[in-house]
Order: structure tokens, then sequence, then C-alpha cells
């Protein structure tokens, strides 16, 4: 097998890129390194999800490196609500961190987790990964995991692990409450069209 480190995100996104890299001969290790999640209860809690997993399902060796977040506050946080600048900001730092602890601990190869999402913007991702490896003298391995993401979900559900509903920003976690608000509106709105529609007897 051969040694590849994984930048994860969270547990529940992990499941399927580490069935699928090691189908491909890959061994991964993972790496978190995930200074956006906010707040830190909630960084915590996605970390303990993640090691309860790696530990005691996937054995897989998972490496906690840095978080800074002051720099994520530099770097993505001014973006504000402007998703495309912020999530980009967000994907650079985190990925230059992943390949940084790769190259200090000799790997070769690197990927992500982010992969799986079909929420995140892949294409930025993917192009952000290709730049930030080299820079390593890593290889990047990006592979189009988003067809697997339906799994992911059962299978997380299957075991019971925690599943959060947002991104991992404060301003992501604001977006998902209003996209949510906005889906339970027009959840309402239809009923009643269809309620007014009805035939009276
Ligand atoms: S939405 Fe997610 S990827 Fe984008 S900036 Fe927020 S935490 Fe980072």
């Amino acid at each position: 097998m051969t040694p590849l480190l994984l930048h994860a995100c969270c547990g529940p996104c992990s499941l399927e890129p580490v069935r699928l890299l090691r189908a491909e001969g890959f061994e991964p290790t993972i790496c978190w390194t995930n200074p956006n999640i906010q707040p830190v209860s909630e960084w915590q809690r996605r970390l303990d999800t993640l090691r309860a997993w790696a530990d005691e399902v996937a054995h897989v060796d998972v490496i906690v490196a840095g978080d800074d977040r002051d720099a994520w506050e530099a770097a993505a946080a001014p973006a504000g609500f402007d998703r495309e600048r912020r999530c980009r900001a967000c994907y650079a730092l985190r990925l230059a961190e992943a390949c940084r602890v790769g190259r200090e601990r000799g790997f070769e190869f690197v990927s992500t987790t982010l992969v799986v999402s079909p929420y995140q913007l892949f294409d930025a991702c993917g192009e952000i990964l290709s730049a930030v490896a080299p820079r390593f003298g890593l290889t990047p391995v990006w592979r189009d995991f988003r067809p697997f993401y339906p799994e992911a979900t059962r299978e997380s559900r299957e075991l019971g692990m925690y599943r959060q509903n947002y991104c991992g920003c404060r301003f992501s976690a604001a977006e998902a409450a209003i996209e949510r608000h906005e889906a339970r509106d027009a959840r309402k709105a239809a009923k009643a069209a269809a309620r007014s529609a009805a035939p009276q007897v």
C-alpha cells in the first residue's frame, strides 16, 4: 500500500474516501487541520467523532496538525458572505497546513475528504489542492467521490456518528439556518396552496 496523507474535515466525510483510496492501493493517514470550525466546542465534537471512528472502526492513524484560528480570521473571514472567496481562502489555508505536515512526515501523496461532499465548491477545491501540493513537493490525489455521499450519509447514521448541519464557520452556520427556514416556508406555502386548491365539500 502507498502512504497518503488525507486531510479530513470530519468523521462522516472520511468514511468513503478512506475506503475508496484503500481500494486504489493507498493507505491513508488522516490529517486534521480545521481552524474554520466554530465554535471550539463544535470543533472538539467533530474531532472526537473522527478519532473514535478512526481508532475503533477504520484503524487509521490521525495526526492533529496546526489550527491557526487567527490566520483563518485574517484570510477567510473578511470575505464574509461572499462564499466563493471565503471558501477558497479557507481551503487554501487548511490544505497548505496539511501539505506542510505531509512534507515534514515524508509523504508523497495528499488528498482531502472535501471531495465527497456535494456542499463544497468542488472545482475550486481541486484547483487549490493542485496548486498547493506541488509547492510542498507533494502529488495531489484528486478524485470525484461525490457520488458516494449518500452511502457516507447512510453508513455514518448507522454507526451513530455525530453529523453536523453546517460546514463549519459562523457564516456557513447562518447560511444553513437561512436555507432551512426557506425550505420550511416553502413547504408551508405548498401545503397552504394544496389546501386552497382542494375541492370544498
Ligand atoms: S463554508 Fe466551509 S469551506 Fe467555506 S469558509 Fe466556511 S467552513 Fe470554510
